[in-house]
């Protein structure tokens, strides 16, 4: 089973259709059907590594300042108590917590999901990111995950590889700035190249900048350890930026080939390292 890495970008990817939506779709069409789906994401952020072992995940709205239909949007995937307790077994010895009543499945997954998967007819499970812990140990359990391929399992990681909210430009919706577009290649090198050097990223000039919080750069570490478990490198699903200051770069393992034809097509030249007013937080 190939596994993959999203930019998910802001949670009105749900509803829209855009060139990025359409090359998630495209990758589903790509996937042979999964058993169950374990997703990765960049909002489910804590002091652990934690799996949902609930038979119905409930679905949760993390945002604010969206439009009501978002906050009604529903995605009722079932979840796996059995999955979830597979992978409390291959990651040992890294410690993962079953929880059977806090989390649920939240828009890093559902966003991205009702794209790939819009009938929510496969079960879905969510891995929490452990905050206090450095790359190697991400690195580390996403190999240990690896198994789960042979097991008919989908891995889906969802963030985004530049994701500054601070940064945020409304007013440019398919494009991004030069220092972003600057990281964002240099990750794409590395992703293409060799994965398991991820951590070289840190040493980027542009790092600061793009990184300026671990939680949507973390999800890509765990597709980096399936990567180096595979001795295969990750192929480009789709490139771009958007806002300004987040990329929607994605990754594949497993897929031949690009997914979308002349992804950067669309995109206009990148722009200048304008310094821009912060807006209010979009939780993007
Ligand atoms: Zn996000």
């Amino acid at each position: 089973m190939p596994a993959a890495f999203i930019g998910h970008g802001s949670p009105m990817n749900a509803l829209e259709v855009n060139r990025f939506t359409e090359a998630w779709r495209a990758l589903a069409r790509a996937l042979p059907r999964p058993r169950a789906i374990l997703v990765v994401s960049a909002h489910w952020y804590l002091n652990g590594t934690a799996v949902t072992a609930m038979p119905r995940p409930r679905v949760i709205h993390d945002f604010y300042g969206f439009p009501r239909e978002l906050f009604e949007f529903d995605y009722p995937a079932p979840g796996s108590p059995e999955l979830a307790e597979e992978i409390v077994e291959v990651a040992k010895p890294a410690f993962v917590g079953l929880d059977r009543d806090s989390w649920g499945l939240d828009h890093g997954t559902w966003s991205v999901l009702a794209h790939m998967f819009p009938e929510a007819d496969v079960p879905v499970v969510q891995l929490s990111i452990h905050g206090g812990r450095d790359v190697a140990y991400h690195l580390d359990l996403g190999r240990r995950l690896a198994p789960l391929r042979d097991r008919e399992v989908f891995i889906l990681c969802s963030g985004n590889v530049v994701h500054n909210l601070g940064r945020v430009d409304r007013a440019l919706s398919d494009r991004a700035f030069q220092w972003a577009e600057r990281f964002d290649a240099a990750v794409r090198e590395l992703m293409t190249m060799e994965p398991a050097n991820i951590g070289l990223a840190a040493g980027h000039p542009d790092f600061a900048m793009s990184v300026p919080t671990p939680d949507h750069f973390l999800p890509l570490v765990y597709l980096c350890g399936l990567c180096a478990e595979a001795g295969q490198p990750a192929t480009t699903v789709l490139e771009g930026g958007t806002l300004g200051s987040i990329t929607m770069t994605s990754y594949a393992l497993g897929i031949a080939g690009p997914i979308e034809a002349n992804a950067n097509s669309a995109n206009a030249a990148p722009l200048p390292d304008a310094q821009v007013v912060p807006p209010e937080d979009t939780n993007a």
